[in-house]
């Protein structure tokens, strides 16, 4: 068994995890970033079959602009992410044909969304705005949030701005509670499109999500969205050259088994054949994995606060065309007249490859990426997987996102993401985002045990690419503070 010595051992290449590695490399810290898998991204990464590039998960991206995760990550890298701002962020297709525009720009979406539905809404999509871009302010200010001592506290007070206790009041109520505020619930057709926008962003319903979250997932369109040339799993690629670029290795099918803390600052981390010993370690997979590897992790202060009924985990199918659609937005909602097999979803979420990208496929053909949650995972069978298919493929034919045979396709479900991102039972994104958890009764990105910090989407803020990306920013911060003390 090889044994290494580095000041820093970051585990999980995921957006999180290369987004901290990346921030301390270039601080100059001597480091290794470890995964089981055979490329980096998780759950955003883009890997190569066939002549094209799919999506492992992740399609659509926000939070770019200067104030907002990937926009500071970008400015203290000196990346440039190459986006491209998107002109129409997401349709939404009904079962009756019709075909509601998620506009980029608030007072077109209000009168949209008001025609639509036949109702007034405009301050509630204001507020809702208000609200989200609040969330973005906030989170990327409080770098020691949520804070596990009186120590933390005094930290976040320089931070502290007024107009955050207006943000908090609303942490308090569902995002149901909110929208019944604004009149609204009574509205079914309204309800049905929220619950179905809700499933994509928040992987919650709104009795069950957080005003602030709510609130933040339905005005996602609203925030800049953008298209990677080549696949969202550019982030991930750009943010591990720079790793290497500072020499820093990153190993690739390393699965991390165990994790000890061997004297006072001084950890070991193991895989089936190697061993890391080092000063701090940043565990950037989901929380059930890093709670597997201690011996007691009752010292740690770390809660897996999920329990199975209430995750998701998803089903996903990716094909090439060899024709392009006449789509004018790139992401689509699909309600669907029934609920898919096995599924308890009504949606579905097709993501096309822009028609100019000749990165993703051959000019004149197009990859689309469809993804629906999988819901009652307790019940979960393997066989159900070709059902799926079937139903999603009649779908896709009758709202015409498949109007020729693939020339290749392929899909995956729950087993995949346990395979995939070593997620418990597969589930995918979301469970932070529960009503009966606050944001500050989250995961910290530090632990009680001194020198393991921790980073990804079970861990605040976490949620979607810039979720995980801050909480990476906040691991690098939280860990250089360490090793500087
Ligand atoms: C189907 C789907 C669609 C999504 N769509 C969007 C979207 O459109 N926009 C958006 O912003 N977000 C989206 N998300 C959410 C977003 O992709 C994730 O929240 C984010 O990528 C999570 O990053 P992470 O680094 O926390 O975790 P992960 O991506 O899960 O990375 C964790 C890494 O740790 C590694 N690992 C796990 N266990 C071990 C171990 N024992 N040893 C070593 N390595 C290990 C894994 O291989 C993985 O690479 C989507 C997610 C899914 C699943």
């Amino acid at each position: 068994m090889n044994n290494t010595r580095v000041q820093v051992v970051v585990i999980g290449a995921g957006i999180a995890g290369l987004s901290a590695a990346a921030l301390l490399s270039k601080r100059g810290y001597e480091l290794c970033l470890l995964d089981q898998n055979w490329m980096v991204g998780g759950c955003a990464g883009t890997y190569p079959r066939k002549h094209a590039r799919y999506e492992t998960g992740a399609t659509t991206l926000v939070g770019l602009e200067p104030n907002m995760p990937l926009g500071t990550l970008a400015r203290d890298l000196s990346l440039d992410w190459e986006a491209t701002p998107l002109e129409v962020p997401m349709q939404i297709q009904f079962p009756d044909g019709r075909v509601l525009t998620r506009h980029k720009d608030l007072i077109p979406w209000i009168q949209e969304a008001e025609q639509f539905f036949g109702i007034n809404q405009a301050d509630f999509w204001k507020e809702s705005l208000q609200m989200a871009l609040g969330v973005w302010d906030a989170s990327g200010r409080y770098l020691d949030f949520p804070p596990q001592n009186w120590r933390d506290f005094a930290r976040l007070l320089p931070q502290f701005k007024w107009k955050d206790i207006q943000l908090l009041s609303k942490a308090f109520r569902s995002t149901h509670q909110w929208i019944a505020s604004h009149r609204l619930h009574k509205h079914q057709d309204f309800m049905r499109f929220v619950e179905a926008q809700l499933l994509i962003t928040s992987q919650n319903s709104s009795q069950e999500t957080n005003a602030l979250f709510g609130a933040t997932a339905l005005a996602y369109p609203l925030v800049p969205n953008y298209y990677l040339k080549g696949g969202i799993g550019n982030v991930a690629e750009k943010l591990a050259q720079y790793i290497q670029a500072q020499s820093n290795p990153i190993e690739l099918r390393q699965k991390v088994v165990g994790l000890q803390q061997i004297s006072k600052g001084r950890w070991l981390v193991q895989s089936a054949s190697n061993s890391w010993e080092c000063d701090a370690v940043v565990s950037a997979v989901p929380v059930n994995q890093t709670l597997s590897w201690l011996e007691k992790p009752s010292l740690a202060g770390i809660s897996d606060l999920r329990t199975e009924d209430q995750l998701w985990s998803a089903f996903q199918l990716s094909y090439e065309l060899p024709t392009q659609l006449p789509h004018k937005a790139l992401h689509h909602q699909i309600h669907l007249p029934e609920p898919l097999p096995g599924t308890q979803s009504k949606s579905l979420f097709v993501s096309l490859s822009a028609p100019w990208d000749t990165q993703r496929c051959k000019p004149g053909h197009q990859v689309i990426s469809v993804s629906t949650h999988l819901g009652n995972l307790l019940n979960w069978k393997h066989e159900m997987k070709a059902q799926i298919e079937e139903a999603v493929i009649r779908h896709l034919k009758q709202f015409g996102f498949m109007p020729q045979t693939p020339v290749y396709l392929h899909s995956s479900g729950k087993g995949a993401w346990e395979k995939w991102t070593g997620r418990f039972a597969g589930a995918v994104g979301g469970y932070p985002q529960l009503q009966r958890i606050k944001p500050w009764q989250m995961n910290s990105g530090k632990t009680r045990l001194p020198g393991l910090f921790l980073a990804g989407d079970t861990v605040y803020p976490g949620q979607g690419i810039p979720g995980a990306a801050l909480s990476g920013q906040i691991a690098a911060h939280l860990t250089q503070k360490f090793l500087k003390t």
